[in-house]
C-alpha cells in the first residue's frame, strides 16, 4: 500500500485535532489485525492474527523516515498506526525508539491495546511518548460482537493489559472508546465500561463514534444525547472528541480533499482506488470521503458487494 508519494511506509502528515500534524507510520501490511471491528474504516481484516513478526522491515521504515526528514518534512507527532495493529510488528519498540532519536519528534502509539497483556508488547509500548489504546466494550458478549478478536484474547486479559500499561508507563495514556448505535450505547454497557475505566485509570478517556463510513459495513453513529450520557457515565476524565459532534475538515486538508473529489468526479472509485490513484493512505482518504459524503458532494453505492463513491450532483 503506498503512503506519502515515494515513501511506502509513511502517510500524511494528517491534520489531527488531538495531535496537530501527525505523520503516520505503518508497521503492518493491509489489513493485519487481531481484531475485526465492525466499524473498521479499512474494511474486513484479511490477516486476522495475534502472531507477532517482522511484517515490515524496520530498516526500510527508518530509511523512509530519514528521506522524508531530509526533504524538510515536519510534524508534531510520529504516529505508529496504519493498516492494522502496529503492536503485531515484533520490532515496534525498536522502530519507535529509533524514529524518535532520528527525528527528535515525539512518538504516539495508536493501538487497539488488545495484546498489552503480553510482556513483550508492553515493553515495546514503553518506547512511545504517548499511548492511545482503545476499549469499546466491557462485557464479554459485546466485546466479541464489536471487536471480533482472534482466539485467546479474552476481555479479562485485555483489561489487565491496559491496567498494567498505565501503571508502568512514564507518559500519558489516552483511552479511546468508540460508540456504535444499538451495540455498546446502553446504560448497562456504559456502566460496565465505566467500571473498567476506573480500574484501568488512564489519564484521559476520549469518547468517539462512527463518523466515517466503514466500507461495506453498517455500523452507525450515536446521537449527541448518547455522547453526553456516555461522558457522564464514564466519569470526570472522559471527554467527547470534537469530531464526534461535528464533521469539519481539519485545517490544511482542503487541497487533498479537492484531489479526492476530482478523481471521483472522473469515475466512481472504491476507497482502495482513491488510495492507489492518489498515493494516499486509506486512513487519510477515508476522512476526505466522509466529509464529501456529509456535504452531499459524493454518495456511496453498493455495486457487486463493493462500496463505490460516486459524484453526488
Ligand atoms: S483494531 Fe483498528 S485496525 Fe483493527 S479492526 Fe479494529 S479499527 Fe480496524
Amino acid at each position: 500500500m503506498s503512503g506519502v508519494a515515494g515513501y511506502e511506509h509513511l502517510y500524511g502528515p494528517v491534520p489531527s485535532r488531538r495531535l496537530g500534524r501527525s505523520l503516520g507510520i505503518d508497521m503492518v501490511p493491509m489489513k493485519t489485525c487481531c481484531f475485526d471491528c465492525i466499524y473498521c474504516q479499512l474494511g474486513p481484516t484479511t490477516c486476522h492474527t495475534r502472531e507477532r513478526r517482522d511484517y515490515v522491515d524496520v530498516d526500510e521504515v527508518l530509511r523512509d523516515l530519514e528521506a522524508w526528514l531530509e526533504a524538510d518534512g515536519t510534524a508534531d507527532y510520529l504516529t505508529f498506526a496504519g493498516s492494522g495493529d502496529p503492536t503485531l510488528n515484533i520490532d515496534l519498540g525498536d522502530a519507535m525508539a529509533r524514529a524518535r532519536e532520528l527525528s527528535g519528534i515525539p512518538v504516539c502509539l495508536l493501538t487497539n491495546g488488545a495484546l498489552l497483556w503480553r510482556k513483550g508488547v508492553r515493553d515495546a509500548a514503553m518506547q512511545a511518548d504517548l499511548i492511545v489504546p482503545s476499549l469499546d466494550a466491557a462485557t464479554p458478549e459485546t466485546f466479541e460482537r464489536i471487536n471480533r478478536p482472534v482466539a485467546d484474547i479474552t476481555l479479562d486479559r485485555y483489561i489487565d493489559g491496559l491496567t498494567e500499561t498505565v501503571l508502568a508507563f512514564h507518559g500519558e495514556v489516552w483511552l479511546e472508546v468508540m460508540l456504535v448505535a444499538g451495540i455498546n450505547d446502553t446504560d448497562e454497557e456504559l456502566a460496565a465500561l465505566g467500571d473498567a475505566v476506573r480500574s484501568i485509570r488512564p489519564d484521559e478517556v476520549q469518547i468517539n463514534t462512527v463518523v466515517r463510513p466503514a466500507p461495506g459495513l453498517d455500523a452507525q453513529r450515536v446521537d449527541n444525547g448518547t455522547l453526553v450520557r456516555a461522558r457522564v457515565i464514564l466519569g470526570p476524565d472522559a471527554t467527547v472528541i470534537s469530531s464526534a459532534w461535528e464533521r469539519g475538515v481539519p485545517e490544511g486538508a482542503e487541497h487533498s480533499e479537492a484531489e479526492v473529489l476530482s478523481l471521483v468526479s472522473y469515475r466512481p472509485c472504491t476507497l482502495e482506488d482513491v488510495s492507489h490513484g492518489l498515493g494516499m493512505h486509506p486512513n487519510e482518504v477515508i476522512k476526505y470521503l466522509a466529509h464529501l459524503v456529509s456535504q452531499g458532494k459524493l454518495h456511496r453505492e453498493d455495486r457487486d458487494g463493493k462500496v463505490f463513491f460516486v459524484r453526488g450532483d
